[in-house]
């Protein structure tokens, strides 16, 4: 009796050691043969969730340990992780600092930043169009990403109110559920702000005060939240900056296929300028300025005086068309492929070979 149960659990404990090295195995393939094929970062449907993107980023950091490194700086109101990737070396001279999905229902930005991160990294190896490898110029720079500035939005976007799990922020959503569209379902699938009903691209400290056209409100967009820089997704990028002395931002938004330019002065604006018109040819997307206050890209041109660009990307689609549909992927993905190569090659301040 004691020999046989004995001989039972051994059984037991070989079976669970045999699973535990195929899943081990099986993982190990599969890394090696999405890194290989370039697949880690789906393109076929647009929903993409803020727990994919954190699979993705796991398969990143095993696919390219040695050129990418993950940190988690800081957590939304609802306690998810704002996930910052630095990609290239982090001892470069020029840093230059990426975010995407600041507004919530342009989420496809996500997933074209991780994208972009992907092809960079799986790329390194060959010369692009300048004659030097991936590798080379991230030799010379280093970005440092958030591909998704606001998870709790994108998740209330995508999932509606059910998705935050604090109630006192359930709470502020259900009433501005009920305020601005008397409590009808499909008002969350154009949702733009925070948990907290704050307008992150209305937070930042460049002439908020002057602006008095948004909601007095939390709201679904436009509310400006009670003083600047107030929210932690805002804050983490203002840190961000700072520590990495970030040469160049750029904000990805939708839509429209343009990029706003127009915010610092002197010579970062002549910089500002160029780098406009390069991504302007690189996309097939048209510059244009715009005046509005307390944004982003505002605050680091206007009041820090760092080159900025807002890109809304996706051309032919308005303002308020969401949400998007999986038919804009390709499209966007072909206008912003090149992105990355261009800009490290810029700032990587390498001749043309
Ligand atoms: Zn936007």
């Amino acid at each position: 009796m004691g020999r046989r149960r004995r001989s039972a659990i051994g059984t037991v404990i070989r079976m669970f050691i045999l699973a535990l090295v195929i899943a081990v195995a099986w993982q190990v393939y599969e890394d090696w043969h999405d890194s290989r094929t370039g697949d880690i970062v789906q393109m076929t449907t647009i929903r993409y969730s803020y727990e994919q993107m954190e699979n993705d980023i796991n398969k990143l950091r095993r696919a390219y340990p040695k050129l990418i490194s993950v940190e988690v700086p800081a957590t939304s109101p609802d306690g998810r992780g704002l996930y910052l990737l630095h990609v290239g070396n982090m001892q470069a001279d020029n840093h230059v600092l990426i975010q995407a999905s600041m507004h919530a229902r342009e989420y496809v930005n996500t997933q074209i930043c991780m994208k972009q991160i992907e092809m960079l990294c799986r790329n390194a190896g060959t010369a692009g169009r300048h004659g030097w490898t991936g590798a080379a110029l991230l030799d010379k720079v280093c970005f440092h990403i958030f591909p998704m500035n606001n998870p709790d939005g994108v998740a209330i976007c995508q999932q509606g109110p059910d998705a935050v799990r604090n109630s006192s922020l359930r709470a502020i959503l259900d009433d501005c559920c009920q305020r601005e569209a008397g409590g009808d379902p499909d008002y969350w699938k154009k949702w733009k702000a925070n948990a907290r009903g704050v307008d992150l691209n209305s937070n930042f400290d460049a002439r908020w005060d002057t602006f008095t056209s948004g909601s007095s409100l939390p709201s679904s967009q436009k509310y400006k939240g009670e003083a600047p820089a107030s929210e932690p997704e805002v804050q983490v990028l203002l840190k961000t900056a700072e520590k990495y002395r970030v040469c160049f931002v750029l904000s990805y938004h939708t839509a429209g296929g343009l990029i706003y330019w127009n915010y610092a002065s002197g010579s970062a604006l002549e910089t500002e300028k160029e780098l406009c018109s390069l991504l302007s040819s690189l996309t097939g997307y048209y510059a244009d300025t715009i005046s509005t206050p307390c944004g982003c890209s505002n605050y680091f041109g206007e009041v820090k005086n760092i080159p900025s660009l807002t890109i809304e990307m996706v051309a032919g689609r308005g303002g308020e068309d969401y949400p998007l549909g999986d038919e804009v992927l390709a499209p966007a993905w072909e206008a912003a492929a090149g992105i990355l190569p261009e800009l490290a090659f810029y700032f990587s301040n390498l001749p043309e070979k």
